[in-house]
């Protein structure tokens, strides 16, 4: 680099190394950024663009994309321009349509674009978003996206946020706060004392708890044996009255799991009752709202979400239906103490924080990381409270839309009463000798085949289902549709050669 100069040969004790060819295993000197960021912005327009109409599904085996990537490590370092075209022919045969229209496997989000050119700026400006001295920019930009978080979910104005990279980090810093907590009230200082030793604690999670609850729990030192299912109904909600009646039968801290959300249902857990309970048995209430938190950002759903507020913590994605870039999840919790007890990290440059600004560790397990409040910040102004309450409302009405056409053909079943975006669908015929399973299994495999709409299959309570997740923020009816045509159709092909492997 030009700018770099050698030090004065005084400031060294040994001799100094002989200068040149340690700078010319980089060769982007004759790149400016300018040229780096607009070849990087084509191709990125170029694949948002072929997003919309491409298969959703990529073409590439695993063996292809090991080939594609695997070009050995230079010896001197390679051409900029060059770099960027060559990661962009090995990634583009493995890309997943999930930006686009057609995507409607798991539960996943877009990247709006608005957001993904803000998080350009956030790479670009480098930003450690650790501490306020870090960047004061990436600091005040979280606390501000908190606040309107705060106030777009209708949770307690006092709560704090952390930014996490989604909802699994984001239940796993709500539960160690939770954690933290429980003890503290039974006399118990766990930050000075340590688990072992602690008095145990019963957590209360539903049987059809996501599986990244079960993991989070893990990591923080919960086996499961200090773990208490609670029975679901068919819609996969907890069963308040098996709930408390668990509840009577313990007597150490405990903390309740709920969830907002079903992956396969969009069930919510009946949130009023739990937190009764919670209340009653002071107990820790934290909600897994990962995608179905936001249905309490749109008016009409404001019966699915009642009583949500009372718990104590939540998490909920930003990168899932408020179409944030990956990675972005928030932790939310009412307690702010509970919070920054639970993830303190203390160091002499970390107390040297000028006013009251925002230190971001202290709210996330991790010192270093990217400043993920810009692209939050950037896709809630570009939506705005009513953009997102749209988006929202309008993936639920074409979730209806979509059980009512597929309900019209004769064996296909939505086997959920469809609340929210989820739909959970089987496929039966009484008159044919196959079982269910098998058929189901082999219409989404067709669906799969034709790639005009991207789906995947679940097992739930022991059935095979195909799943459908309507998310993507550029979904529309005639997508819907569009998948509608292409499940039917499998259907019918299943159906008229129902002995076919
Ligand atoms: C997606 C999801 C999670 C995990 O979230 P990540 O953002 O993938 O970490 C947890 N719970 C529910 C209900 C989910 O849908």
């Amino acid at each position: 680099m030009s700018g770099k100069k050698a030090l004065p040969a005084t400031s060294l004790s040994g001799p100094l190394p002989a200068a040149g060819p340690a700078d010319s295993a980089d060769r982007n000197d004759r790149h400016s950024f300018e040229e780096l960021a607009r070849h990087a912005a084509r191709l990125a327009i170029a694949d948002r663009e072929a997003a919309v109409t491409e298969p959703p599904r990529p073409s590439a085996s695993v063996a292809d994309l090991r080939a594609l990537f695997d070009i050995g490590l230079p010896d001197d370092g390679r051409d900029g321009l060059e770099v960027l075209d060559r990661l962009a022919a090995a990634a583009r045969p493995g890309l997943i349509g999930n930006i686009g229209p057609n995507f409607f496997g798991w539960v996943m989000g877009a990247s709006h674009p608005v957001g993904v050119a803000a998080d350009w700026l956030a790479t670009a400006w480098g930003q450690n978003a650790a501490i306020y001295a870090t960047s004061p920019a990436a600091a005040i930009a979280e606390e501000v996206v908190a606040q309107w978080l705060v106030d777009l979910l209708r949770l307690p104005p006092e709560s704090s946020v952390g930014f996490a990279t989604g909802a699994t980090m984001a239940s796993f810093t709500c539960l160690a706060a939770a954690r933290s907590e429980v003890l503290r009230k039974v006399g118990y200082d766990l930050e000075t004392d340590g688990l072992t030793g602690a008095p145990p604690i019963s957590v209360f999670v539903g049987e059809e708890a996501h599986t990244t609850i079960f993991s989070g729990l893990r990591y923080l030192g919960f086996g499961r044996k200090n773990l208490v299912e609670i029975t679901t109904d068919t819609a996969g909600r907890m069963r308040p009255g098996d709930l408390a009646k668990k509840l009577d039968q313990h007597h150490r801290p405990k903390i309740i799991i709920g969830q907002a959300g079903h992956i396969n249902s969009g069930a919510f857990d009946p949130f009023p009752e739990l937190a009764e309970l919670a209340g009653s048995h002071h107990a820790w209430l934290h909600v897994d709202g990962a995608f179905g938190l936001w249905a309490r950002a749109v008016p009409e759903l404001a019966e699915l979400g009642e009583g949500v507020d009372a718990a104590d913590s939540w998490a909920v994605d930003g990168h899932k239906w408020l179409q944030v870039p990956y990675d972005s999840g928030f932790a939310i919790i009412r307690d702010e103490n509970a919070h920054k007890r639970a993830m303190d990290t203390t160091a002499s440059y970390i107390a040297e924080n000028p006013g009251d600004g925002r230190n971001p560790t202290q709210y996330g397990p991790e010192l270093s990381r990217r400043a993920r409040g810009f692209a939050a910040w950037a896709v809630l102004q570009a939506l705005g409270r009513n953009g997102i309450a749209d988006l929202i409302g309008r993936h639920c009405r074409l979730a209806r839309h979509l059980a009512i056409r597929l309900s019209a053909e004769p064996g296909i079943t939505v086997i959920n009463q469809v609340a929210l975006n989820q739909l959970a669908i089987r496929f039966e015929d009484t008159g044919l000798q196959a079982d269910a399973d098998l058929l189901t299994g082999r219409v989404v495999a067709d669906i799969q085949k034709q790639n005009t709409s991207f789906v995947e299959q679940a097992v739930w309570k022991g059935r095979r289902i195909l799943r459908v997740s309507i998310i993507s923020a550029s979904t529309q009816e005639e997508h819907v549709d569009r998948l509608a045509a292409s499940i039917i159709r499998a259907w019918r092909r299943a159906k008229a050669n129902p002995t076919a492997r």
